[in-house]
């Protein structure tokens, strides 16, 4: 026997093999599934390696399970690379895996339940320790070198490694054992043959190797992608789906394609019905699994899909790679590019026949990955069909829930109107409120709803919709929307009269000399209705919200200026008027000028300090409540 040395688990190993040992989690089964997922990664390996030397590997690849109710155990033995001394430290006893870093953290945190955690990351080899009170690896590498090892560990705090030699090393075979000692709770639930034949079936159905339970073949399809599409059932998908991405649920929708010209193909592709946070960790999650001639070359390739299209989970297998192809060089590969780009074609146009089939399915795709697919705008190749798939809630909605393609608008534009209007706001309520959109509401025009900072970027990169412009509700040329009659009826005063006129322009002349440069410009408008001011962009070229990311960036936290617009047919400007024809210096025009001022900075989300304006408010509702007083004796 060799030297028996001992090792403690890194910090983050113990707190999650900590969290693992005392789970109440009772789907407990997955270790198994955890289990052969790494003997077939390891398989995968061991043919990756062969093949890539240019030679046939001479082990059969192979996982075999055995159970022994006597002792409590439950082994699984592959042939596949096995793992060196080195290896062994690396991979069991770290974490490498940054999903396993990140669900002890989670699982500290306490915010979200293990059950969601375990349910949602592949806790891997670590979660063999839910259901055993011991665990021995017994493992010969692929390189002919190195010695073969056992590891052991009660998964407490450290582990065990012993060089084998004379007879424990003498028949190992290539490849890794896992012996599991099952806890006593846990012998009648899974040294259980018919048991663990049904986990088999439930989770690693579709591995790529032969599992064997006690010498008998359980896993019967492989390649599922290959097979011809009439063959395949819904369930069959459905449970392939399942497999590869550890969802509970069926798929949203399943893309099954074969192509043969500009390059040959299989590709079996899912889209989940929900979507994962689209900036987040998950990112990590996303790609494809490319194939080539059924071989594994890689898990989750990031090139295959741009990463606006990250929500499809599936599998590619080509014929037209070579097996022996480096992952390195993947990326600058003509034939992957060709494939990539032949995907992605195939992925837009069945969104884009998903939305002419059925709305409401597509809506459902929509809300759960809208947000993510709208980074597509990026993708100036397929500008045009992305265009047709975008979606955005609008005026014409009564809530939050519809969504409106541009193609809609347009169906619904008044004739003649050849711009396709947008607003941003946090919601509909306060986009009902926006000043700049009373014109629209008046005209009855569709007004596009923008509530994620990306809307206006897709618009931006958009420009143009089939000849219809796409402009900022903010920016709208009033000449363009002045044929178009009022639909919402508004009680307009008098037109100003000639003795008015001067004073208006002394009166906008007054404020501007109270607001000084806090103000580019001070005008009259005729955009608004019930609204007495409205703050617009001087440059006619950014958007508010807009302007507002790029202070984020750069860090600016002074006020933009921006031109006071105000609206001569309200009230409080014809009292105005009133008072500046007895006095065009009377004070109470200066505390109305700061006060419209401020309160229109207010609505922008501009005013950092409050306290001129609670002030002035508590100072007019004094004056007003004279009035009042007056009024109700
Ligand atoms: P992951 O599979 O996500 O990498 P695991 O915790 O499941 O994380 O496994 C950790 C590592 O241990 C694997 O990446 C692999 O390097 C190694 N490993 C586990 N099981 C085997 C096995 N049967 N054969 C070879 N290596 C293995
Ligand atoms: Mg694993």
């Amino acid at each position: 026997m060799g030297k028996e040395t001992t090792h403690k688990f890194k910090a983050e190993v113990s707190q999650l093999l900590d969290i693992l040992v005392h789970s109440l989690y009772t789907n407990k089964e997955i270790f198994l599934r955890e289990l052969i997922s790494n003997a077939s990664d390891a398989l995968e390996k061991a043919r990756f390696k062969a093949t890539s030397q240019g030679a046939e590997d001479a082990v059969a690849p192979e996982i075999r399970i055995t159970a022994d109710k006597d002792a409590g155990t439950v082994t699984v033995t592959d042939t596949g690379v096995g793992m060196t001394r080195d290896e062994l430290m690396r991979n069991i006893g770290t974490i490498a895996h940054s999903g396993t870093a990140e669900i002890a953290r989670l699982a500290q945190d306490g915010k979200e339940s293990l059950d969601a955690l375990i349910g949602r990351f592949g806790v891997g080899f670590y979660s063999v320790y839910m259901v055993a009170d011991e665990v021995t690896v017994t493992t010969r590498s692929m390189d002919p070198d190195a010695e073969p090892m056992a590891w052991t560990s009660d998964g407490r705090n450290d582990y065990k490694l012993e060089a084998l030699d004379g007879e424990a090393a003498k028949d190992l075979p290539r490849g890794t054992r896992i012996e599991v000692k099952l806890k006593k709770d846990m012998v009648s639930q899974f040294a259980n043959p018919a048991a663990l034949r049904n986990i088999v079936k439930k989770h690693s159905n579709f591995i790529n190797f032969p599992i064997f339970v006690d010498g008998e073949r359980v896993n019967t399809i492989s390649a599922l992608w290959r097979e011809p599409k009439f063959q395949i059932t819904g369930e069959q998908y459905a449970e392939f789906y399942k497999f590869l991405t550890y969802d509970s649920e069926d798929p949203l929708d399943t893309l099954h394609t074969s192509v043969d010209a500009p390059v040959q193909f299989n590709a079996l592709m899912f889209i989940p019905k929900h979507g994962d946070d689209p900036f987040g960790m998950n990112r990590e999650n996303r790609g494809l699994d490319l194939y080539v001639r059924r071989v594994l070359i890689e898990r989750q390739n990031k090139d295959l899909l741009p990463e606006y299209l990250g929500f499809v989970k599936g599998v590619v297998d080509t014929e037209d790679l070579p097996l022996n192809i480096s992952r390195e060089t993947l990326q600058d590969n003509l034939l992957m590019r060709k494939i990539s780009s032949t995907l992605v074609k195939q992925v837009l146009d069945h969104l884009a026949k998903a939305a002419k089939d059925d709305e409401d399915r597509y809506a459902e795709f929509w809300r759960a990955h809208g947000l993510l697919f709208k980074a597509g705008y990026m993708d100036f190749l397929n500008k045009d069909k992305f265009a047709t798939l975008v979606r955005f809630n609008s005026s014409h909605h009564d809530d939050a829930k519809g969504l409106a393609s541009l193609a809609d608008y347009v169906s619904r534009a008044k004739e003649g109107q050849k711009e396709i209007y947008y607003a941003y706001g946090p919601s509909r309520e306060a986009l009902a409120l926006s000043p700049h959109l009373e014109v629209f509401r008046r005209k009855g025009i569709e007004v596009l709803y923008l509530f994620e900072p990306i809307d206006e970027f897709v618009m931006d990169a958009l420009r143009d919709f089939e000849g219809n412009a796409l402009v900022s509700a903010e920016h709208a040329d009033m000449s363009k929307l002045d044929p178009f009659a009022d639909v919402e009826a508004v009680e307009r005063p008098e037109p100003l009269s000639e003795v008015q006129k001067p004073l208006l322009d002394k009166l906008l002349a007054r404020f501007k000399a109270v607001l000084g440069d806090a103000v580019t410009e001070v005008k009259a408008t005729d955009r608004l209705s019930s609204s007495p001011v409205c703050l617009a962009n001087p440059d006619g070229n950014v958007t508010s919200s807009m302007d507002k990311i790029m202070r984020v960036v750069s860090k600016d936290t002074s006020i933009p200026r921006k031109v006071l617009e105000v609206n001569p047919d309200h009230p409080l400007m014809r009292n105005l008027l009133a008072i500046c024809e007895k006095d065009e210096n009377d004070p109470f025009i200066d505390q109305a000028a700061n006060q419209l001022f401020e309160s229109a900075l207010l609505l922008e989300g501009y005013l950092t300090d409050p306290h001129a304006l609670v002030g002035r408010v508590q100072d007019l509702l004094t004056k007003s409540s004279n009035w009042y007083v007056e009024t109700r004796k």
